[in-house]
């Protein structure tokens, strides 16, 4: 049996790692050489201010009464600027809204593996290939790209994590710091020669990020006046950035600006999907070697309605999607442009070559096919050079453009080209696995017999259980346990249980109380006061201990888990969901009734009061028994039940992109160490719910567990057949995160379960007696 463990276990380990080399490998090559454009460029310096959150029709809509927010950077494309829609993609988070903005690609996949914040690969940015990068902003963001960058030339100012307090302070500070800091910067250097004559150097970039807006739109909503104000805070604070910086660089004329944002948000104050209000992003380009928006009296083609909205129909705009150069933003000449275009077109292409030298090296020669061949590629360059040897540019442009396209279609092509092989041998194997372990099962517990009694009673029975459990879980409760309810009432009052439930009781309304209070007290910006700190804290501590104080019959026990953990998901609740494991408790009482009622009108076992069971009661050896066709469906309902207690309310993808307003009980400062564990342990509440009313079904139906666990493993592997199918490697991380989440979830469910299944034993037969211990203590 060790052996097929063993087995087993390295089986779903190989299953599991399959999927990051199926689906969630880098796209990113390494070894391409720089290429360099043989003309001067028109630009010393780069500022680029990043918006975090920002919406672009927040930005650029006039407010009702005709009014402009962001008087600034809405006039810009009137005088001095282009302007356009930048089109971010999913998942429209703020880490790889950077990564495609600074680094020009677009985020990995791989770092799925890596909890997101970690760098994936090693990457390439702007800030690498500059001289000397100066940035500003928050810690989430800059130090990766300090991290990825030869030598020190990229220097990284951030605040302190702890300023990230969404919920009590003005996160416009945030934003404000940022402008501060650059204000002094630029003045201390003004006495420092030797910093002095580095900021007068070339491919300088400047850095501002600007996260007051992303996390006000999270607190209060983009529609509200906090994330309004914040937007008119950002755009004097830029207007008088580039008086700061023309005043220091003396007006050369030689700093280009952009000023962007990362990704937008939903009305509810969200990022992370497809929706057009995340994805469109501004942008407004001005200064050195940029184009000024031209005026133009035609229609211009796009088919949405923001132009008129926002007053802007007259000014050129100008789309970009990331990646291709937009050349319509540059002021210069057409040969500069043509050899821009080559460059990037030529960039890209070496990538290619790149991706491709690597699948053939692990590829078998005769199933190689080509994308492009070599003789192919070299035709287009070689075309597009003379092209522009001869002056005939615009041709040139489109060549290249198109050359873009083929090699974008091929680093996709090959980036994707074993996934059909191995997911066909990873499903073959499942598939091997689960008949293996059904032919196990057959031979060494096969009790296949017919059932001892008639076989139409528990027939209808089985129906009119699957109808209930599926039509109203209350109503079943009604009509079965009536008489066990009655026996929990009566129970003599030998049991000092009851004594320890009433302190229980208090402790749910008191948490009911923190909760609300906690939740005015942050609406009116007081903070979160200490008592309720306390309180919380106190309550999560307590809920590990106050179960073992009580009495180990069956209910008794029973009811004193479900109150100390519905107080800890009480605090952790931001709405409904509270109600959560309230109904799924319903339904596991439901659920203990109907196994033994099974059991008994099979005469299985002697009718016995279900509040008679003890948790404690050493399970007789003899009296386990064969498996039998019941078990199926009990371990079906219990993966079902397992199921419906993860995504009853949310799931680990949730945790990615997780809603802070749940752990506001606890803390307010943004730590994701504490906050993670947190929502962990509110994903685990309705598992251990579950657990525990298997445990008692285990100990009232006499069901061997290896047995019982060789058939979850069937399950659940079909279940993994399954969802294999549906992993995703495109989309929102909740998108993403969901489907790995489901898979993982499957896979992990044998081993997890077993864990779960010795703490809930721990939880419901193990009792502290407190004046026994004391005893213990003085003897
Ligand atoms: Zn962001
Ligand atoms: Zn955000």
């Amino acid at each position: 049996m060790i052996t097929f463990f063993i087995a087993g276990l390295l089986v779903h380990v190989v299953f599991f790692i399959s999927i990051f080399d199926i689906y969630f490998t880098s796209p990113l090559v390494h070894g391409m050489k720089p290429q360099h454009l043989p003309l001067p460029p028109p630009a010393k310096r780069l500022v680029l201010f990043v918006a975090d959150g920002l919406r672009a029709d927040s930005l650029f809509k006039p407010e009702i009464n005709g009014t402009v927010r962001a008087q600034y950077l809405r006039y810009l494309p009137h005088e001095r600027g282009a302007w356009g829609i930048s089109h971010t993609r999913v998942p429209t988070e703020s880490r790889p809204g950077h990564v495609a903005l600074i680094a020009g690609f677009y985020e990995d996949v791989s770092a799925v593996a890596k909890g997101w914040k970690e760098n994936p690969v090693e990457f390439d940015s702007v800030f690498n290939e500059s001289r000397h990068a100066w940035c500003w902003g928050s810690p989430d963001i800059l130090p990766m790209f300090a991290k990825g960058a030869s030598g020190s030339h990229v220097h990284t100012y951030t605040y302190p994590a702890t300023m990230e307090d969404f919920a009590s302070t003005d996160a416009s500070k945030l934003d404000t710091w940022v402008f501060h800091e650059v204000k002094g910067f630029f003045n201390s250097a003004k006495e420092n020669q030797t910093l002095l004559s580095i900021l007068h150097e070339e491919q300088t970039v400047f850095f501002l990020h600007l996260l007051g807006i992303d996390t006000n739109g999270h607190a209060h909503r983009p529609m509200s006046k906090e994330y309004l104000d914040n937007i008119g805070l950002v755009d004097d604070g830029v207007a008088e950035m580039v008086s700061v910086f023309e005043e220091f660089y003396g007006n050369d004329g030689k700093t280009a600006y952009v000023f962007t944002s990362d990704h937008g948000m939903t009305n509810w104050g969200s990022h992370g999907a497809s929706h057009l209000s995340e994805t469109l992003t501004p942008l407004v380009v001005w200064g050195a070697g940029v184009q000024i928006a031209q005026r133009t009296f035609t229609s211009q083609t796009y088919d949405d309605n923001y132009l008129e909205e926002w007053g802007l129909e007259t000014y050129r705009r100008i789309d970009v999607n990331q990646g291709v150069l937009p050349l319509q933003y540059l002021d210069n000449s057409q040969h500069f442009k043509a050899e821009s275009m080559h460059a990037n077109a030529i960039q890209i292409l070496e990538q290619f070559k790149v991706k491709m030298k690597q699948k053939k090296e692990t590829t078998l020669s005769f199933l190689f096919t080509p994308f492009l061949t070599d003789s192919k590629q070299a035709e287009f360059v070689r075309h597009a050079r003379e092209l522009i040897q001869i002056g005939r540019f615009d041709e040139a442009i489109d060549g290249c453009q198109a050359l873009i396209g083929l090699a974008l279609e091929g680093l996709a092509y090959y980036h994707t080209y074993d996934r059909f092989f191995l997911a066909c041998s990873v499903l073959l194997g499942f598939t091997g696995w689960t008949a293996y372990v059904i032919l196990i099962i057959l031979k060494t517990h096969a009790g296949l017999r017919k059932p001892p009694t008639s076989r139409d009673l528990p027939v209808s029975l089985m129906a009119i259980q699957l109808l209930l459990l599926g039509v109203d879980a209350t109503l079943l409760v009604h009509t079965e346990a009536l008489p066990h309810r009655n026996a929990i009432a009566q129970t003599p009052p030998r049991c000092n249980s009851l004594n320890a439930m009433c302190p229980q009781v208090l402790q749910v309304a008191l948490c009911t109380y923190v909760l609300a209070s906690t939740h005015s007290s942050l609406q009116q910006k007081r903070g979160l006061p200490l008592f309720n700190q306390l309180v919380s804290w106190a309550t999560l501590a307590s809920s590990f201990v106050l179960p073992l104080l009580s009495s180990t019959r069956l209910f008794h026990r029973l009811l004193s888990i479900l109150m100390a953990l519905v107080g800890v998901y009480l605090l952790l609740s931001t709405g409904y969901e509270a109600l959560f494991p309230l109904a799924l408790s319903w339904l596991m009482f439901g659920w203990i009734n109907m196994e033994q009622e099974t059991m008994s009108t099979q005469g299985m076992s002697n009718r016995t009061e279900l509040s008679s069971f003890d948790f404690t009661e050493t399970i007789d050896l003899t009296r386990i028994r064969q498996l039998r066709l019941d078990d199926i469906r009990r371990s079906y309902f219990f993966v079902f039940f397992i199921i419906i207690a993860f995504f009853g309310t949310g799931n680990i993808a949730s945790i990615n992109s997780f809603d802070p307003a749940s752990v506001y009980c606890f803390l307010t400062v943004f730590n994701p160490f504490i906050m993670g564990g947190l929502l962990m342990w509110k994903v685990l509440i309705p598992f251990v719910i579950v657990m525990c009313a298997f445990e008692s079904i285990q100990v009232s139906t006499r069901l061997s567990s290896r047995s019982l666990f060789l058939i979850v493993l069937v399950i659940s592997d079909l279940m993994a057949l399954h969802f294999f199918c549906l992993v995703k490697d495109y989309g929102s991380w909740l998108d993403i995160g969901t489907s790995i989440s489901h898979y993982v979830i499957v896979m992990s469910m044998t081993i997890f379960l077993m864990l779960l299944s010795i703490m809930t034993h721990i939880l419901t037969s193990r009792r502290i007696v407190i004046g026994r211990k004391m005893k213990m203590h003085f003897t």
